[in-house]
């Protein structure tokens, strides 16, 4: 047969395969403790990539800021691991595919059938392509839709620069809206990519090959040596200036955020050192940071080589530098050992908040470690009480839910205290060594948490017989809630008692507040404090409070958050005052959110919030708009 024949073959197939499984995703395998290194199914792609998978990929992408579009093609470089499988599905959502060509071994272009299956809401639509037999590349090209979900345009008017930018954000499953691909953290592979801006603006990737200063022409080459999963696909467009804050460290901010942000993260040099010292070699090269619009929907996200970061912990006195730690301390858990589907967040998150406090209790000494892990477990305590039995444990059934909602305290938190208690089980060096030996043997790999469970078992288990079990193990990974054995590791805080004991004597009329020692309080204390007041302050309070500490004027975002909180349950107007001005500017979901809940459940708010919404949206990422119209009940 020539090869237009077997083309032919292969789409007749092809279709009738897809005629027989009615459009449906394939049938997730069952995930289970037999489960093989990178073969983990995931419910949310619809690809087959224990059949074909992406091995690398190249895009060429122009950007049109005002039309809120890329457009150009991608090649995929594929692995056939069944030669025989004739067919490769992509993931795609809102994209409008032009064309798609096989690339012949001699460099001929091979026209192939392709069609999009069913729509899947969040999940968007499979992209089937026909893959005649010893295709190994295959050129889409295509272009984004102006609502793609994982990337954000801003106009001129909404950034601090008076420039347009566009970030993208592709966890867990956007960056199928603006690249077709195997969009899953089970597969991994490398890429390149040349991007063209407007000659006015700067392009950046998660990549090796960032510029230290805008070009003239406007294009931009990048290339991640490293496989990666799709999920840390990262892309920036805007009105960039860089500052260097080490031989390999840097900031990249739009240049009215430069000299705040350089200074508040000159520690970022001293942090990947301290990373390294703890869990061996950083593996990426370079490691920068990107201030983004405080629209950015998050704390962070630890795109590697560049990690993206809100604006909104530049406090101006380094102390909310933990999300920077836990950003970096992603290049060795998230970026390095990856979770193999979104049931296995835990991997990533857990491992990273236990080594985000290693990386402060380096930084700052084993106080500000335990204030933070008060929080930390106060907060995940809080968390745990609210929620469903389903979502109290570390490995959860997400199948048929979206995997945004894998996105909650119970990874991060839980997961961490159950990495704590492992190291207090078999001690500080003993885990440090466990540790590097599993990042070591688990690099640039996707596991599941059952491979985890295997290689804990073999490592460290089994070695340490006595001082832990599997069935406590168990526990922690399968069961609902805090197990009995983490009460062992409640962490305890002397400068946190000392709040304890002032709130009360306050609240109780036995002092005055200009009798608190609060000058001398950390911001964590101050946090402490503020998220343990009993009862509702009422507005005569909560300004007899300004007088004495100008809360309301605060720099650091946290502080400023639960104060806004307290200012919508006292329907305290200098506080209402300022949460206008805080959700037209700020987008950060883990603010936004919990304001907006707060509003809609007030005696008075509901309306007044919906109005401030309705103005705010244009400036929201995708994400937040869907997260504050849910708090509003609209
Ligand atoms: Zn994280």
């Amino acid at each position: 047969m020539n090869a237009t024949i077997r083309a032919a073959a292969a789409l007749l197939l092809t279709l009738l395969l897809a005629a027989c499984s009615g459009d449906e995703p394939p049938a997730p395998l069952t995930a289970g403790p037999e489960h093989r290194v990178g073969t983990g199914s995931d419910p949310h792609s619809f690809a087959e990539y224990e059949k074909v998978r992406i091995r690398h990929l190249s895009l060429d992408l122009d950007a049109d800021m005002s039309a809120r579009i890329l457009t150009g093609h991608v090649v995929l470089e594929l692995d056939r691991v069944e030669p025989g499988f004739q067919r490769l599905v992509l993931d795609s959502r809102d994209l409008n595919i032009r064309d798609v060509n096989a690339i012949r071994p001699d460099g001929e272009y091979l026209p192939v059938s392709w069609r999009f299956g069913a729509d899947h809401g969040h999940l968007g639509r499979p992209l089937v392509i026909v893959l005649p037999a010893g295709i190994e590349q295959l050129r889409i090209d295509y272009t984004t839709s102006p609502e793609a979900f994982g990337l954000q345009w801003l106009d001129g008017e909404q950034t601090s620069s008076g420039r347009p930018f566009m970030f993208s954000q592709s966890q867990p499953h956007y960056a199928r809206t603006w690249v077709p691909l195997q969009d899953t953290p089970a597969v991994r592979y490398t890429f390149d990519a040349t991007v063209r801006g407007p000659r006015e603006l700067m392009v950046v990737m998660g990549a090796a090959g960032n510029e230290f200063e805008r070009n003239d022409t406007g294009e931009y080459r990048f290339e991640m040596p490293e496989p990666i999963p799709s999920y840390l696909m990262a892309i920036a467009i805007g009105d960039l200036v860089f500052a260097e804050t080490g031989p390999r460290t840097g900031i990249y901010a739009e240049p009215p955020w430069i000299e705040a942000a350089a200074g508040e993260f000159d520690v970022l040099e001293e942090m990947v050192e301290i990373g390294e010292n703890l869990y061996g070699e950083y593996r990426w090269g370079r490691y920068d940071l990107l201030v983004l619009p405080p629209s950015f929907p998050f704390g962070g996200m630890e795109n590697p080589r560049l990690s993206y970061i809100t604006p909104t912990i530049i406090a101006g006195d380094g102390s909310l530098l933990a999300l920077v730690a836990h950003e970096l301390a992603h290049s060795w858990s998230g970026n390095l050992v990856t979770n193999a589907a979104w049931r296995d967040l835990w991997l990533n998150e857990g491992f990273t908040v236990h080594f985000e406090a290693r990386i402060m209790e380096e930084l700052y000494g084993q106080e500000v470690r335990d204030q933070l892990a008060k929080l930390s477990w106060d907060g995940l305590m809080d968390t745990l009480d609210a929620i469903d039995a389903r979502d109290r444990q570390l490995v959860r059934d997400l199948s048929d839910r979206d995997p945004e909602q894998a996105f909650m305290r119970v990874p991060y938190d839980m997961g961490r205290f159950f990495i704590d208690w492992i190291e207090h089980r078999v001690g500080r060096d003993v885990f440090d060594e466990f540790l590097r030996g599993y990042f070591d043997h688990f690099a640039f790999q996707s596991i599941t948490s059952e491979d985890f469970r295997a290689y804990l078992e073999q490592h460290l288990v089994v070695p340490n017989r006595g001082r832990l079990t599997m069935a406590e193990v168990d526990q922690w990974l399968y069961e609902p809630g805090m197990p009995e054995i983490a009460f062992e590791i409640r962490p305890e805080s002397d400068a946190f008692v000392a709040v304890d004991d002032w709130r009360e004597r306050w609240q109780s009329g036995e002092v005055d507040l200009d009798d608190l020692p609060a000058d001398a309080w950390s911001v964590y204390q101050w946090l402490h404090f503020l998220s343990g007041l009993e009862g509702r302050l009422d507005a005569e309070t909560m300004e007899a409070m300004d007088e004495r500490f100008d809360l309301v004027a605060q720099q650091n975002h946290e502080i400023l958050f639960l104060w806004l909180l307290r200012s919508i349950e006292a329907e305290y107007a200098p506080g209402i005052e300022r949460l206008e001005t805080f959700l037209l500017e700020v987008g950060r979901n883990k603010f936004t959110r919990p304001l907006y809940a707060a509003l809609a459940e007030s005696a008075w708010g509901r309306d007044w919030g919906i109005e401030v919404y309705e103005r705010a949206r244009p400036g929201y990422h995708p994400l937040t708009r869907q997260a504050s119209e849910r708090a509003l009940g609209l």
